[in-house]
């Protein structure tokens, strides 16, 4: 016997370690199955024959080893090993949740690799007689003797019975037949003739093929980034080198992967949640095998094991679904350059709205920095106006002018998008005797009236409940809705528009299966149309027909105290505002405010985000804030505010003693309550990478043995991007 270092998916930062069979065939980055108290657990083999065991008289042996090759490769154990150092997450939570659901159960690869069958040496000896009383049977065996067959391909012309006939007398075999890898494309559709700083941004991107470098396409909205993606990776299909594709949500984006396909004749594979369990692990099989060349995934696809990567791109880098919010708590561009680095291959981060942190990279010259300034196709950019809306009348929460504008590009045929960023009827229903306002009994926040559902739901815990008849406060039966959503704004434009066609856009409308791919196809059929919806708005459509973009409200954005939310409502204006003009027709946008003056909208209508962007990060600069400084965060939570604000002084008093890390807090988060629990926070900054790296080490490595610790529900969120 001998001894495997086991990581298993226990929240506790050790690895394990048992005995095993001097000749068992096990590598590191293969599955085992090992007994956990009284439990068994699947966990990934670290370590062979670790030098430091235990006395090995207590270990106890692996019950099972259940893959020859490993699931997790060497480069991929490489990234999630950096990612449980960097993000203080234990380790054997990081490699399992980067296995699809089924490797984790603990199911059998072999399962589900494409199967074929051949004869075995006594059916190749076989004399036909003897199978003559089974025409089926003589059939099938007679096919197999010219050549093997796949599981499909026999499935078409015989039953599984027959088949299960000629296995059980021996006759015939099962061998597994992995995917074979994909062959170079044939040929490629044609590309665009591309402007002068598309190819300039393709060269660049090719000149770094087959080493690690990290380039930033700047691209205005419709500057044609994704026709420099399609250009730049031709070159690497032919060598057949695969490319993975990370976007914000493959939904939204159909449009995408459709172009992909069209332009390659090499085999594309999506990775998003909707999948089934199955399919995923097709995907991640196709991926490991070299049979998927392209694959366009969400951030987990981050960690499929990629036969031969050769290059990466991450569209829509700022947006904020790259960041897991809960667990595991990485960001998907940062372990994206990770990888790259490992594999020695370029990343391609696009964007019209570059993170701050990226832009920084840029204009210090550690990212290549490819600019396209120009919408593709010679189109302006939308000219913004803003639409002052004190001392206004309003006509369902829009301007007269705005009204006017709307009527007037209907009449001309073209379509116009109104955003609003607040799904639901209403923010909350109001009690017109006492003004009592209908909130959320477990969260710091009123909950939203749902008029087609008659729910009031809390968009924080989900928590959702009919509508009261009378008001909590005084009992009157006066309630009524308080404020808009794109649910009651489309129902007050049928008012004033009844002969205009409306879609809307939002997680409600779009929750029945097919509901979105309905929405997106009616909105590119042509025709006066109008389109609201939410943040849904602003994730990279190509909708030729929207001349004009109506910012319905944006002022309850304009002040917020997350330092990350200028940035943030900055991208979110220039996504949403770059949805116009698109085509041939010119575009307009009218942002409704309160706040005409105000510093931020100011700076991005009349100088674009580029100008925003880099006076943003001077003030960054000026005040410490990340990307100058490294940030990270402790979060408690508890039913009592008390174990919270003293779990996190703790934690502050632990630090201050050892380490040069700036504290701020504990203070409650911004929404204290949410599902019933108070939640506080602990922000920790510090200039330099590697004294934080050591104050968490230190702390963590405290808090297990704290009685406090059992008390409350606490997180560490390295780089947090939501305080
Ligand atoms: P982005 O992703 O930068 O917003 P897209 O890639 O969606 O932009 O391109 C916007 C539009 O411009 C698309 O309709 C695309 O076909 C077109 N386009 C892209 N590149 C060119 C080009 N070189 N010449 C003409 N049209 C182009
Ligand atoms: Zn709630
Ligand atoms: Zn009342």
């Amino acid at each position: 016997m001998t001894v495997v270092r086991v990581a298993l998916p226990v929240p506790l930062r050790q690895h394990f370690d048992y005995l095993i069979e001097a000749n068992a065939q096990v590598q590191v980055g293969c599955r085992v199955l090992v007994p956990f108290g009284n439990r068994k657990l699947v966990g990934i083999v670290w370590q062979l024959d670790p030098n430091n065991s235990f006395d090995s008289n207590k270990l106890k042996p692996v019950v099972a080893v259940l893959d020859t090759d490993p699931v997790l490769p060497a480069l991929l154990c490489q990234l999630l090993s950096f990612a449980a150092d960097y993000y203080h997450y234990p380790l054997g939570e990081v490699l399992i949740s980067a296995l699809p659901a089924l490797l984790r159960e603990g199911r059998n690869l072999a399962d589900y690799q494409p199967k074929a069958y051949q004869l075995t040496d006594n059916g190749k000896q076989l004399d036909a007689s003897t199978l003559k009383r089974s025409a089926k049977q003589l059939a099938l065996w007679q096919t197999l003797l010219r050549h093997q067959l796949t599981e499909s391909a026999l499935l078409q012309q015989y039953s599984r019975a027959t088949l299960k006939q000629l296995i059980d007398k021996q006759l015939a075999e099962e061998i597994i037949v992995p995917p074979q890898p994909f062959s170079a494309p044939q040929i490629a559709a044609k590309g665009l003739k591309l402007t002068a700083a598309q190819a300039m941004a393709v060269t660049a991107v090719t000149q770094a093929f087959g080493r690690f470098e990290r380039l930033l396409l700047e691209g205005v909205t419709g500057s044609g980034k994704t026709e420099v993606y399609l250009q730049s990776i031709a070159s690497l299909l032919s060598q057949q080198q695969q490319v993975l594709v990370i976007v914000p949500e493959i939904g939204l984006t159909p449009q995408t992967l459709a172009r992909f396909q069209a332009r390659f004749d090499v085999p594309v594979l999506c990775w998003h949640s909707a999948l089934t369990d199955s399919e995923r692990l097709h995907c991640w099989l196709q991926a490991s095998t070299g049979a998927a060349a392209i694959i366009i995934g969400t951030r987990s696809a981050l960690f499929l094991p990629f036969w031969r990567l050769g290059l990466i791109i991450i569209d829509e880098e700022h947006d904020q679904s790259l960041k897991q919010q809960d667990g595991f708590r990485y960001h998907a561009r940062d372990l994206a350059i990770k990888r790259a680095a490992l594999h020695h291959c370029p990343i391609l981060l696009g964007s019209a709205t570059p993170s701050l942190e990226s832009l920084h990279n840029a204009l210090s010259k550690r990212f290549i920095h490819l600019p396209l300034p120009d919408r593709a196709a010679g189109q302006a950019l939308p000219q913004f106006e803003l639409v002052d809306l004190k001392q206004q009348v309003l006509q369902f929460g829009l301007a007269s002018q705005t009204l006017a504008k709307i009527k007037q590009q209907l009449a001309q045929g073209s379509q116009v998008m109104l955003f609003l960023n607040r799904r639901g009827f209403a923010p909350a229903l109001s009690c017109q005797e006492c003004g009592w306002l209908t909130e959320c009994h477990r969260c710091s926040a009123f909950t939203t009236y749902h008029k087609q559902s008659r729910q009031l739901v809390c968009h924080h815990c989900g928590a959702s409940k009919a509508i009261p008849r009378q008001c909590g406060g005084c009992g009157s039966t006066q309630l009524k809705p308080l404020g808009q959503g794109t649910e009651q704004l489309e129902e007050n434009l049928q008012q004033l528009f009844p002969d205009v066609a409306i879609t809307r856009l939002d997680r409600d409308s779009t929750r029945r299966k097919g509901a979105l791919h309905q929405a997106l196809e009616d909105i590119h059929g042509s025709g006066a149309r109008l389109i609201v919806g939410t943040q849904m708005l602003a994730k990279g459509h190509h909708f030729p027909n929207v001349s004009l973009v109506v910012i319905v409200d944006v002022d309850g954005a304009l002040y917020s105290s997350d330092f990350r939310a200028p940035e943030q409502l900055a991208q979110l204006l220039t996504q949403v505002a770059g949805r116009a003009g698109r085509g041939s027709c010119g575009g307009t946008v009218l942002l409704q405010t309160h706040y005409p003056e105000h510093a931020l909208l100011q700076d991005i209508i009349n100088n674009g985000y580029a100008s925003f962007a880099r006076s943003a990060l001077l003030e960054r600069q000026q005040t410490c804030l990340p990307p100058y400084q490294h940030l990270a965060m402790f979060s408690a939570e508890a039913h009592q505010t008390d174990p919270c604000q003293q779990w996190l002084q703790q934690v502050a008093d632990g630090i201050a003693a050892v380490a040069t890390v700036q504290l701020l807090g504990p203070i409650p988060a911004p929404m204290e309550r949410r599902a019933g629990k108070y939640r506080w926070q602990l922000q920790l900054y510090s200039a330099n990478r590697s004294s934080m790296h050591q104050a968490l080490e230190h702390i963590l490595r405290l808090v297990s043995s704290w009685p406090l610790s059992r008390k409350v529900k606490w997180q560490l969120d390295v780089d947090p991007t939501d305080l």
